[in-house]
C-alpha cells in the first residue's frame, strides 16, 4: 500500500510539527513565524506493509500577489494529484475567515478530505467539542481527528486511518 497525502492549513497550526513526526526526521523548517515553509516539502512515513508520501502545501491562503495568485493555484492543482487530503486547523482558535478560505477551495477536491484538529494538548474536552462543531458541516469530511502533533496523541491513529484507506 502507498500513497500520496498533502496537508493543508493556515500557517502556524503545526502542519510541519506532524510532518516532522511522522516521517521521524526533520525535513520541513519549524518556527513560530507564519510561513516559513516556502516550498512543498516531502517527506516519507514507511512501515513494512505500507508507504505514505506527505506533502506539507503552505501556499493555500488568500493570495497578496500575482505571483502569490499563481503559487496558490499550483499548490490547489496539487492537490487533485493526491490520494488524500489533511486540513488542519487549531484547536486554540475559533474557525476563521483564513480557515474558511482553504475550505473553499477544498470544495473543488475530489479527493477524501480529513480534518485534523491539532494541539488539543492546549485546550479541554468540552473545547474540543465546540471547536468540532464549528467545522463540522463546513465540508463533506473523511473523517474528524482530533491530535496532538507536538506530544503525539492520536497521530498513530490517524496514520492508521490514512493507511487504511490507501
Ligand atoms: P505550520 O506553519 O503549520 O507548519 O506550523 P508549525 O509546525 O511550524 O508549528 C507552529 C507552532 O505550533 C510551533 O511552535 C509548534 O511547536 C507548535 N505546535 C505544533 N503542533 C502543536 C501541538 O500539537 N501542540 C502544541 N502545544 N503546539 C504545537
Ligand atoms: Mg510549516
Amino acid at each position: 500500500r502507498s500513497g500520496f497525502v498533502a496537508i493543508v492549513g493556515r500557517p502556524n497550526v503545526g502542519k510541519s510539527t506532524l510532518l516532522n513526526r511522522v516521517v521521524g526526521q526533520k525535513v520541513a523548517i519549524m518556527s513560530d513565524k507564519p510561513q516559513t515553509t516556502r516550498n512543498k516539502i516531502q517527506g516519507i512515513y514507511t512501515t513494512d506493509d505500507a508507504q505514505i508520501v506527505f506533502i506539507d502545501t503552505p501556499g493555500i491562503h488568500k493570495p497578496k500577489s500575482e505571483l502569490g495568485d499563481y503559487m496558490m493555484k499550483s499548490a490547489l492543482s496539487s492537490l487533485n494529484e493526491v490520494d488524500a487530503v489533511i486540513m488542519m486547523v487549531n484547536a486554540e482558535q475559533r474557525r476563521g475567515a483564513g480557515d474558511n478560505f482553504i475550505i473553499d477551495r477544498l470544495k473543488t477536491v475530489k479527493k477524501p478530505v480529513y480534518l485534523v484538529v491539532n494541539k488539543i494538548d492546549q485546550i479541554t474536552p468540552d473545547d474540543l467539542l465546540v471547536v468540532i462543531d464549528q467545522y463540522k458541516d463546513a465540508l463533506n469530511w473523511q473523517e474528524v481527528l482530533p491530535i496532538s502533533a507536538l506530544e503525539g496523541n492520536n497521530v498513530e491513529e490517524l496514520l492508521n486511518e490514512l493507511v487504511g484507506k490507501l
